[in-house]
């Protein structure tokens, strides 16, 4: 999804709990990116930092400044991969199984990294 001549990327996936509202954690999320000194050129561009809320437990969003689930999700094989290695069960709410994505999914390109490594050794 968007352009494709940008470097290589490091992305993870974390589970959280929390007692923020969605729209509340949106902009927790955003203050880290900002404390980050995130830089974005362009739309879909290499970015130095970015937080996206993926799935809010089985709720549905769809308000024109946060979408849940997060509208790339099922596409991004980067996103996925990680999502499956912390619950490879998962339902999406529209009652797709995240292992349906993923099958739709190729994993080209995506090199995963040794968990004592975050800089680029592979395992
Ligand atoms: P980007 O920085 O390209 O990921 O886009 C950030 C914008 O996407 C923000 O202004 C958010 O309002 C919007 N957005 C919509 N849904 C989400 C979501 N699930 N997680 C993060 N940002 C979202």
């Amino acid at each position: 999804m968007g352009p494709q001549d940008q470097p290589d990327f490091i992305n993870g996936v974390a589970k959280l709990q929390t007692s923020l509202t969605p729209r509340k954690l949106l902009e927790a999320l955003q203050a880290i990116e900002q404390l980050h000194q995130r830089k974005k050129d362009r739309h879909w561009g290499p970015r130095t930092l970015d937080l996206d809320i993926l799935l809010y437990g089985g709720q549905i969003i769809d308000d024109t400044d946060l979408q849940i689930p997060h509208p790339g999700l099922h596409l991004r094989n980067f996103v996925l991969l990680p999502l499956a290695e912390i619950h490879e069960q998962l339902i999406f709410p529209d009652g797709t199984p995240l292992v349906l994505h993923l099958e739709n999914c190729p994993s080209d390109g995506i090199v995963r990294l040794s968990s004592g490594d975050p800089c680029g050794t592979t395992d």
